[in-house]
């Protein structure tokens, strides 16, 4: 690699099929993630990557990772990455199919909440590359339609988000069914004790990448903070910020919950209606893509979301990050104010709390060693002695369903799990056996119940 100021793709020595394919993406220079992971990823050695989102992440993991996948005749996947959403598979799959445009690959997207079976005829067709969520894997695996035994990368994207979902037994499971001769790339916006613990118990000796110490902002995001008293007052602020089109003009605003969100968006339905979105994990799969690409062309400008669903989503040109409330756990903050300032633009983030989450405030602020600069509220907002449900003592919380990484550490079953699995691939076919031990839940509940027994 030269060692010169400013890099260049040219540095790279690409071959001439991903250098036509990446000069057509219209890229002046790579990213810093991009000019460390290269050379690294390519030297085939297991590489952990802390990068914030935005940051061209995918094509740092991909460019490498092309360079020298050659044309096979094998119908299986070769590279296997694995991604917690089906968002992310699909933003995934288009910027492969960017890349590889000029190649003889063909990369297939793999993720539940649809038909099975049209999934099942388009891996018939061969796939050399699979992007996935961990659940949809497993069950093409499971019905053989699905071959793994030919996976040589695998990459796993936004684990902390994987981790957060509770996928952590899925992946251990899939581990097993993977060939053990393989290179391993995983990367995350954050890290925690959590993952740490996994890449000591899967990973030999891998190589980090640390584009941003864990919990730095990007620079190019103006930070701001309103202290509100209460949830309707966040709703009349909002009223009067979100008037000004022109300043606010693409906004995603995170609220902690599905409820939540639900309530938001009918709070703010008079209004702003005809031009807004909302996005949770409770909407059907083609309402939730509908909902993204009117927001990507415009139709919307304002989006409502809870945290996972939007997270790793890469929206063009978000004007505006609000955290409508402040959670509980820094790490979130990262990954919404992530969503702006993407790809070096200017990005905005405001942060709206109340005094009991002050501390939640204190908690990312020391994160990111950096204060947050606090805003008088307009005059003319109203304060509201109106309570939420939530804010009812009475009726109890219904506090945020977001998710401690820390707090999901196996319990003794897990455990036992672990020492199997340990850096060692048991290579185990018997399909009922790895249904059985995998426990898949059949449904939500079951993975919330799953979970509260790991923390027991
Ligand atoms: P990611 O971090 O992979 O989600 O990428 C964030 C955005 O940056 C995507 O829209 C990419 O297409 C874009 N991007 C990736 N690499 C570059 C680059 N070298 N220059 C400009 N934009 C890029």
């Amino acid at each position: 690699m030269n060692s010169s100021a400013t890099p260049s793709f040219d540095d790279f020595g690409l071959n001439r099929w991903l250098k036509d394919a990446l000069d057509e993406l219209g890229f002046e220079k790579p990213t810093p993630i991009q000019v460390e992971a290269f050379p690294l990823v390519r030297s085939g050695k297991n590489v952990v990557g802390v990068s914030q989102t935005g940051t061209g992440k995918t094509i740092a993991f991909m460019l490498p990772l092309l360079q020298d996948f050659k044309y096979s005749k094998d119908p299986s996947p070769r590279i296997l990455i694995l991604v917690p959403t089906r968002e992310l598979v699909v933003q995934i799959v288009e910027e492969v199919k960017k890349l590889i445009k000029y190649m003889n690959h063909r990369v297939v997207g793999l993720y539940g909440g649809v038909n099975i079976n049209t999934q099942a005829l388009e891996l018939e067709e061969g796939a050399s590359i699979v992007v996935a969520t961990p659940g949809r894997l497993y069950d093409h695996a499971l019905n053989g339609n699905l071959k793994l035994k030919s996976v040589q990368k695998l990459v796993i994207d936004e684990v902390d988000v994987m981790l957060d979902l509770g996928f952590r037994y899925q992946l251990t499971n899939l581990f097993d069914i993977l060939p053990q001769k393989r290179q391993n790339l995983m990367f995350s916006a954050t890290m925690t004790s959590e993952i740490e613990e996994l890449i000591t118990d899967f990973f030999i000796a891998p190589k980090h990448i640390s584009i941003a110490v864990s919990g730095t902002p990007l620079d190019n995001i103006e930070q701001t903070s309103y202290s509100i008293p209460n949830y309707y007052t966040k709703v009349n602020l909002l009223r009067i910020l979100l008037k000004d089109q022109e300043r606010f003009e693409k906004c995603i605003v995170f609220v902690a919950s599905k409820k939540i969100a639900d309530r938001l968006y009918e709070n703010l339905g008079p209004q702003f209606g005809s031009r807004m979105g909302i996005i949770h994990s409770n909407k059907s799969q083609n309402n939730r893509f509908d909902t993204v690409q009117s927001f990507e062309d415009g139709q919307f400008n304002l989006l409502i979301a809870t945290d996972v669903i939007a997270r790793g989503v890469d929206f063009t040109g978000v004007s505006h990050v609000i955290s409508f409330d402040t959670p509980e756990f820094p790490e979130n903050y990262m990954h919404r104010i992530g969503r702006t300032g993407r790809a070096e633009k200017m990005g905005h983030s405001i942060l709206l709390f109340t005094e009991k989450e002050e501390e939640y405030k204190t908690a990312i602020e020391e994160l990111m060693e950096f204060q947050i600069p606090e805003l008088e509220a307009p005059e003319e907002m109203e304060y509201s002695a109106q309570k939420a449900p939530e804010e009812r003592p009475a009726q109890g919380a219904t506090k945020s369903h977001n998710r401690n990484s820390k707090l999901i550490v196996g319990g003794g079953a897990f455990h036992e799990k672990k020492e199997k699995n340990r850096k060692v691939n048991l290579g185990n076919s018997k399909k009922a056996k790895k249904a059985d031990k995998f426990k898949k839940p059949k449904a939500k509940g079951d993975k919330i119940q799953n979970r509260r027994n790991k923390k027991k």
